[in-house]
Order: structure tokens, then C-alpha cells, then sequence
């Protein structure tokens, strides 16, 4: 059998394994996702420039109305939210991404998860460097391991899809959200 993932129960750093993803972008974009489009009216009282356009777009429409309602009443008077520090939503995400990297750190002592990242994992800088911080010294030289072996795979696919855009292809597009994936993590993440 083709080991592409690394499928199993009741955890989900474990499920989110697959080769050329970042495995914590992964579970953020779920978590975000379904964030949103479950979204309450009263989850939410401030949101950040991304968070704001992703109630519009994705938020059901009554809890949409009524967090931009709330909003609207309370930056009346003319004053601009400081949405790196207020945004409800940013701040959900990080308190998920903490205990996501958290687990991570934890499936580094099982040695099968090690050895299947060693392998075949893909992590994008930012988790890279996170995860590094939190690591002993033999997971920190496996993840550096990773995020190198991400960048050459990476560097490779674009290179080709680079070549085959000049001559007018446009197949393979995935390969940018990748790149942009493995530059600065999965979108909507603040720092
Ligand atoms: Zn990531
Ligand atoms: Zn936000």
C-alpha cells in the first residue's frame, strides 16, 4: 500500500498528515473555515481587515448582520478598531494554532510520527520556526530537515510551472497556493 498518508484515529495532527502540506496550515484552515460559517451573531464583536470580508463572504447572513450591527454602533462615534490586537476571530485561531502545535511537539516523541516527517513531511516556514522553538535538539535538526526538504520540493514544481507559464500553460496552478502556503502560512493567520 502507498503510504501517502499517514491515516489514523483520534487525533488531529496525526489526520491532517499528507505529503506537501503543512499539516498545522491544514487544521487552521478547517478550524477557520468552519469558524466562519458557523459564526454566532454574538461570537464575534470586532474583527480584523481579513476576518471582516470573511463574515461577508462566508458567515451565515443573521450573524453576519448582527456583528456588523454591533460593530457599527460601537466605532459610531468615528474611532478605527486596532484589529491586529482586537479581532475576535485572530484571536480564536491563535489559541487553536497554539494547542495544534502543541499536540505536534508531543506526537515528536512517538517514534513513527517522527519518522514519517523526517520522510515525508512538509512544513511551511512559519510552523517550521515555531515548532523549532519548542523542540529538543533531535526534533529541532528533524523539522530543520523538513522545512529544507519542503523548500527544494517546492522550488522544483515552481521552476517547472514557471517554464510551462512562459510558453502560455496555465495547469498546475495549485502549486502557487503552496508557495504561498509555505511563505507565509495559511492566510488569515496573524503574527
Ligand atoms: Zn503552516
Ligand atoms: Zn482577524
Amino acid at each position: 500500500m502507498k503510504n501517502e498518508t499517514f491515516l489514523t484515529t483520534g487525533n488531529t495532527v496525526l489526520l491532517a498528515l499528507a505529503k506537501g502540506v503543512c499539516p498545522i496550515c491544514s487544521l487552521l484552515r478547517a478550524f477557520q473555515k468552519e469558524l466562519i460559517e458557523r459564526l454566532q451573531p454574538t461570537a464575534a464583536s470586532t474583527a480584523c481587515n481579513y476576518h471582516a470580508w470573511a463574515i461577508a463572504t462566508s458567515a451565515p447572513a443573521s450573524s453576519a448582520a448582527e456583528i456588523f450591527l454591533a460593530m457599527l454602533r460601537v466605532t459610531s462615534s468615528g474611532d478605527v478598531w486596532n484589529e491586529r490586537i482586537d479581532c475576535n476571530l485572530c484571536g480564536s485561531i491563535r489559541e487553536h494554532e497554539i494547542a495544534r502545535l502543541r499536540e505536534f511537539v508531543n506526537e515528536m516523541q512517538r517514534g513513527r510520527f517522527a519518522q514519517w516527517m523526517e520522510r515525508h513531511g512538509t512544513l511551511c516556514r512559519f510552523h517550521g520556526a515555531s515548532l523549532q522553538s519548542m523542540v529538543n535538539d533531535e526534533d529541532a535538526r528533524i523539522i530543520a530537515k523538513v522545512m529544507k526538504s519542503s523548500e527544494e520540493q517546492l522550488e522544483e514544481l515552481l521552476e517547472s510551472f514557471a517554464a510551462k507559464a512562459r510558453s502560455g500553460g496555465h495547469a498546475g496552478g495549485g502549486i502557487l497556493g503552496r508557495a504561498a502556503e509555505f511563505l507565509v502560512a495559511q492566510r488569515g493567520l496573524t503574527r
